[in-house]
């Protein structure tokens, strides 16, 4: 049995295939993994990698379900015995009062019985930077960012070392930015001061890049880490440096990875995000077939499926790709939410709702047609997409553009996917992404 170097449990799971691109771009063989399979099937998908990243969504969950859910998650990848262990979050801190964050990090501690960790929510390269434990999004204070509306967890303390000791019982204090220009012998020091006062978990500024080097070699020892995916762009090199990270290639129960290059693809795009858009008239301009379901149809199931399979299967099997959007310039967005609204669904029910009816038909389609690949655009999307057509676990590639790998399913459905945030990747995105389904060898490592 291998030892992971690294596991990290995501709360969002365009979070966990950002981190887990970021780790396959710096040479680790990454496994993202979908919710929480049974132990059996993990120790056979986790066999031969080197780095394991589990999307559990808990962002969204009540601080108990956050907390049962990230010990049941690190329980898991404890069998695999990771060198390194991290809770994930938003490099925005996007929580509540109550949690998710702390409630997670609290579980982690307890689990592997560990008595003290670091929070890294910065991520300078995005602009998210941290001065004297108050949180930036580039010019603006967290709390006068757009983070501010959040439907679901809106950002209006800006003080996180506050704001983490609300989510947990145990201690939290700052490791200020003088301490990190000190140095990483410094700042180990520092860490080492506030353990001893009685701190679990310090919360560390960080302005730049140079900042980041220096906490990801001061918290080398460390056995839990938490934070944004910065810790993906600096770890790696420090694990390769200690002998961590092996270089044989043995992907031990992994089917051989092809491109299905005679099928089209089915390009899924429930975002209605200005980028998305764009994204979807570029693929149209060029040829792919497209239908635009109507949400409310969608969600009163007057989707004539008949005509719609012919369709696709038509453009599929001639190797063209198909493209599903629930929105375009007819679908008013305002006017969908506004009908969900006096049909009694709020907004974030009604989009889940939309989402979920969403992948049902798309797995109606795909149980009957084979597909060369999968390219889902939007995060909630992708969510209910992963989940319905129980894909499981995906062996993730190296990034097409940044923030959105290549990965190849190892569930229900074994073909290449491509997730995107909705406001992610240029316009011909999706030109790209077909490029690296038809080459997927030049991808997975
Ligand atoms: P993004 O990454 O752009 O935020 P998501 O998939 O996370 O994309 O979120 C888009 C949300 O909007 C989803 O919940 C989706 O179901 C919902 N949605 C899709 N089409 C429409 C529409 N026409 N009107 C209202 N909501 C929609």
């Amino acid at each position: 049995m291998n030892r992971l170097v690294f596991a990290a449990v995501a709360d969002d799971d365009t979070g966990a295939s950002d981190l887990a691109g970021m780790l396959t771009d710096q040479g680790l063989r990454t496994l993202l993994v979908i919710d929480l399979p049974t132990a059996e099937q993990f120790m056979v998908w986790s066999d031969g990698y080197h780095a394991v990243v589990m999307a559990e969504g808990t962002r969204n969950l009540s601080p108990t379900e956050a907390r049962e859910r990230t010990h049941a998650a690190i329980r898991l990848l404890k069998d695999r015995q990771p060198r390194v262990l991290q809770i994930k979050y938003c490099s925005t801190f996007d929580s509540t009062d109550e949690g998710n964050i702390g409630p997670s990090i609290d579980a982690a501690l307890d689990e592997l019985k560990e008595d003290f960790t670091i929070a890294l929510p910065s991520l300078p390269v995005n602009g998210r930077t941290t001065y004297q434990g108050y949180h930036f999004v580039h010019r603006l204070l967290l709390s006068d960012s757009p983070m501010r509306e959040h439907p679901l967890t809106p950002m209006t303390n800006p003080n996180l070392v506050d704001l983490l000791s609300r989510q947990t019982k145990r201690r939290v204090d700052l490791a200020s930015y003088r301490d990190v220009e000190a140095g990483a012998e410094q700042l180990k020091r520092r860490f080492e001061s506030l353990r001893a006062e009685g701190v679990r978990i310090a919360l560390v500024d960080c302005l730049n890049d140079r900042h980041l080097e220096t906490i990801c070699r001061a918290c080398a020892d460390l056995r839990l880490i938490t934070g944004s995916s910065a810790f993906g762009m600096k770890m790696p090199a420090i694990w390769r440096e200690r002998g961590w990270v092996s270089e044989q290639k043995d992907n031990g129960g992994d089917a051989p990875i092809t491109a299905a290059n005679d099928r089209g693809c089915l390009i899924v795009a429930g975002s209605c995000s200005d980028a998305t858009r764009a994204q979807n008239e570029w693929l149209q301009a060029r040829g792919a077939g497209v239908t635009n379901l109507h949400p409310k149809e969608l969600l009163n199931g007057n989707i004539n499926m008949a005509t719609l399979m012919a369709q696709v299967r038509d453009q599929v099997a001639a190797g063209r790709h198909y493209l599903l959007t629930t929105t375009n310039s007819h679908i008013d967005v305002r006017e969908v939410q506004q009908w969900g609204l006096s049909n009694g669904l709020t907004v974030p029910a009604l989009g889940q709702t939309i989402a979920y009816a969403l992948a049902d038909l798309v797995l109606e389609v795909l149980d009957d047609l084979p597909v060369g690949g999968l390219i889902i655009a939007g995060g909630e999307t992708s969510g209910a997409l992963c989940r319905r057509l129980g894909l499981g676990a995906l062996r993730v590639g190296r990034n097409i553009e940044p923030g959105v790998p290549l990965c190849f399913s190892l569930g229900s459905f074994r073909l290449p996917v491509v997730l995107k945030s909705g406001n992610f990747g240029e316009t011909n995105f999706y030109g790209k992404a077909l490029g690296a389904i038809a080459h997927p060898a030049e991808y997975m490592i």
